[in-house]
């Protein structure tokens, strides 16, 4: 296929051999364009972008975003920081540095090219919430000294941040709330629910609920994802987010444990513990202003999603240390 040259941009992904990144930068390579991958490996793995190693528009640097980085790019998605509660609690102050110094230093790289940059916020500013769906109007119930605030109160800064950014700097942001996403090249071992369930079911293992399994989540494909960015970095310059991202279809633990095991054939037992601190009780994307603004709404179902997804891990069971 043959593309104009002007059409192709050089974009930088931070966080790009985590999970979300990789499935963005294959998306972008897919797109012509060419692609520099940011990561420190905390969370992120080789393994994910491996199948780039040869890939001739593809650059990967190993790097810290808590420092600065002199590239020369056309666009930024920042997407670099721990994101399941296991890691991001592992090292709390490296989380909120992650959030804040990664966030200033990347739009400190935007302003001197003068470039758009897109940030990968979450559903967490919302904490636990009051307001059921979660408009982005909403401003949030968070608590800013408990264990999730590295991570909630840091993503909130960032939005800060990006918002006087653009008043100050006139800088075109694009912010996006992510709401829990899933997909191949999820850390098997994050704790997060949907691979946990998926990793326990395969095994054999037991299903670990935390609480009664009754608390709500909304869980988005990663390719529906992936679209959602694309669609906000490519908007007007005006439209600047932040823009709920996520699935609208609201799932308790319980049932999300039961497709699983269902899925799976598996004999896997529920077991029940200790809900963690500060867990939310329930969350669901009100996506209507993605659905205005960027003609997005999801696409794949859960059901289909949850197949790719066990497919992936069923391939990679072998060689997973399962603890
Ligand atoms: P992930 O942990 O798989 O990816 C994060 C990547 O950032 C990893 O590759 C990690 O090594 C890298 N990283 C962490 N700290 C870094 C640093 N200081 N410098 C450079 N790289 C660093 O998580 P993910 O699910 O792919 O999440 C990607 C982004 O999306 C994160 O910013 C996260 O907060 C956000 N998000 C994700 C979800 C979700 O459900 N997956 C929901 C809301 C928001
Ligand atoms: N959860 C669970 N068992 C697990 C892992 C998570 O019951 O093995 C619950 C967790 O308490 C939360 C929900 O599943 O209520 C989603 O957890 P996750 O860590 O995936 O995302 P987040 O809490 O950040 O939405």
């Amino acid at each position: 296929m043959v593309r104009l040259y002007d059409s192709r941009k050089r974009i930088l992904v931070t966080g790009g051999a985590g999970f979300i990144g990789s499935h963005l930068i294959d998306r972008l390579l897919a797109q012509g364009h060419e692609v520099i991958c940011v990561d420190n490996f905390f969370t992120g793995t080789k393994r994910n972008i491996e199948h780039l190693h040869a890939h001739p528009r593809f650059e990967l640097m190993r790097h810290d975003v808590t420092f600065p980085l002199y590239v020369e790019v056309d666009e930024i998605y920042n997407l670099a920081c721990p994101a399941s509660p296991v890691h991001y609690q592992h090292d709390p102050v490296q989380t909120t540095k992650t959030s804040v110094h990664g966030a200033i230093n990347m739009l400190g790289l935007a302003k001197r090219l003068r470039c758009r940059i897109f940030q990968a916020s979450t559903s967490e500013v919302y904490g636990d919430p009051y307001v059921h769906p979660q408009p982005e109007e909403y401003w949030g119930n968070v608590n800013p000294i408990g264990p999730r605030s590295c991570y909630d109160e840091g993503k909130r800064c960032a939005e800060t941040l990006f918002f006087d950014y653009h008043r100050q700097h006139n800088l075109e942001i694009k912010v996006a709330r992510i709401f829990n996403t899933y997909g191949p090249r999820m850390h098997h071992a994050d704790g997060r629910v949907v691979s946990n369930f998926i990793v326990q079911s395969l095994a054999g293992k037991p299903i670990t609920i935390f609480g009664d399994g009754t608390q709500t989540r909304s869980f988005c494909y990663v390719d529906d994802l992936v679209d959602g960015f694309i669609r906000l970095m490519k908007s007007e310059p005006d439209v600047t987010g932040p823009i709920n991202l996520g699935n609208p279809g609201e799932f308790s633990i319980r049932e999300l444990a039961e497709k699983v095991i269902a899925m799976t054939g598996s004999k896997s037992e529920l077991v029940f513990l200790d809900l963690p601190a500060d867990d939310p009780k329930q969350r669901q994307p009100d996506i209507s202003r993605a659905t205005r603004i960027l003609g997005w709404e999801p696409t794949i179902s859960l059901d289909k999603g949850l197949k790719r997804t066990v497919e992936y891990f069923e391939q990679r069971l072998p060689e997973l240390e399962l603890t």
